[in-house]
């Protein structure tokens, strides 16, 4: 087999369909958020970044540079092994105490990322509780989806945030077997919100275990920034409840909460925690400066919570066309991946503006969209200036406008 042609000609496709992912050469700048330099074709220049996941701007925020440039020089580069074999940092030690009292539970688990969380917790339960029988939403994460895939568990997808059909899946099951039930709080691409209290009850009738991704919410809502199911008063009917640090709190990592003997489970079973390096030092000590800050200052919350509501309100004022929901996400629908794209490239190339287009296979087909996430260091100037140019844009190539 010619290898190098085939990788060549599936390249090819994925430009016909112009869904060829093409990465923005970025260097943010502490201090300067939302605003990079881009690295492009015709050399360096200062864009706005207006995608970024890093909701709050927790990545610049004095505290977690602080807590992180003392790690580091007090305790070096790399954590130094696995977390069994010399790589249990004291800071790895203060950060899963913080997360399990952040979300209400006796334990916390660290994970190299929210992906290998929630894709190692998933196939361990899945595939060692015997019998598992998992419940997914239709809609649940990449890294959901393959760690139930590894599990090998008998699988039924239950249809989007939809209780009903949850409970007609359930009620074919035999009663005795055990039952997890993995769903979001908030999905990162439409910005909706799970029912969590009816999913919670349905749980309690059929005797199922739930498992909630909140990497979307934490940071975000709630008074300490428990996420979604802390605003709710839910955290303790989930069982377990999944996380990030890589956004808003505006680091690297990834994590779950839940009882002591669920925590104690996964860490002595699951082959992504137990045969990987730890996080370095320095990203547990500015994660738990992050966590910390938030848990007390609702400034952030409100700053994203009032610059979301401003370009909304001015997006229906100019007639552009964007998913309402509940939630810090403003998804700008294009419905065309080429389209998409070019709409991109224009707000980069003549207006400064970074929008990564997003396409299929991370929303379907003729739903491609800009993903709006505005947080609380854009400014009213900012928010002028990426109307103006959406206008403009939306003008010059034709798409049509709400009325
Ligand atoms: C980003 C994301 C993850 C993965 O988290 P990382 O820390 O970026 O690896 C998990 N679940 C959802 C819903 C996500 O959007």
């Amino acid at each position: 087999m010619d290898y190098e042609n085939f990788f060549r000609a599936e390249l090819d496709g994925l430009h016909r369909e112009g869904r060829y992912r093409v990465f923005a050469d970025l260097e943010r700048h502490a201090g300067h958020f939302p605003r990079a330099t881009y690295h492009g074709a015709k050399g360096p220049r200062d864009v706005t970044v207006w995608c970024s996941n890093d909701y709050l701007g927790m990545g610049q925020h004095p505290d977690v540079l602080a807590a992180m440039h003392g790690a580091l020089d007090g305790c070096g580069a790399g954590a130094g092994g696995t977390r069994n074999i010399a790589g249990t940092n004291h800071h790895h030690v203060l950060l899963e105490r913080e997360l399990a009292d952040l979300h209400g539970k006796e334990s916390a688990l660290l994970f190299n990322s929210g992906y290998m969380s929630n894709w190692a917790s998933l196939s361990t339960l899945a595939s060692r509780l015997p019998g598992c029988v998992v419940l997914t939403d239709a809609l649940n994460h990449a890294s959901m989806i393959e760690g139930i895939r590894h599990s090998r568990a008998e699988k039924h997808v239950f249809a989007h945030n939809d209780p009903e059909d949850l409970r007609r899946k359930l009620k074919t099951i035999d009663p005795g077997r055990p039952k997890l039930i993995a769903f979001e709080s908030v999905y990162s691409m439409d910005g909706d919100i799970a029912p969590i209290a009816a999913f919670c009850d349905i749980a309690d009738e059929f005797g199922a275990m739930t498992y909630i991704d909140e990497v979307h919410a934490v940071g975000l809502y709630g008074p300490r920034g428990g996420g979604v199911s802390e605003r709710e008063g839910l955290s303790h009917r989930l069982t377990v409840i999944e996380g990030t640090l890589a956004k808003g709190f505006g680091i690297m990592g990834g994590y779950i909460a839940a009882s002591a003997a669920t925590c104690d489970f996964i860490r002595s079973f699951a082959s992504g925690f137990i045969f990987s390096t730890s996080l370095p030092p320095a990203l547990a000590a500015g994660a738990l400066a992050s966590i910390r800050h938030l848990k007390r200052s609702q400034t952030e919350r409100q700053g994203q919570q009032d610059r979301v509501a401003a370009v909304r309100a001015r997006l229906d004022i100019v007639g552009i066309p964007h998913l309402p929901n509940p939630s810090h996400i403003v998804p700008v629908m294009v419905g065309d991946a080429v389209l998409c794209k070019r709409i991109s490239d224009e707000l980069l190339e003549r207006f400064d503006i970074y929008v990564q287009p997003i396409n299929y296979p991370t929303v379907p087909r003729g739903t491609e969209r800009l993903r709006i996430t505005p947080s609380p260091m854009h400014s009213d100037a900012d928010i002028d200036h990426l109307i103006g140019a959406l206008t403009a844009i939306w003008g010059q190539v034709g798409l049509k406008r709400a009325a």
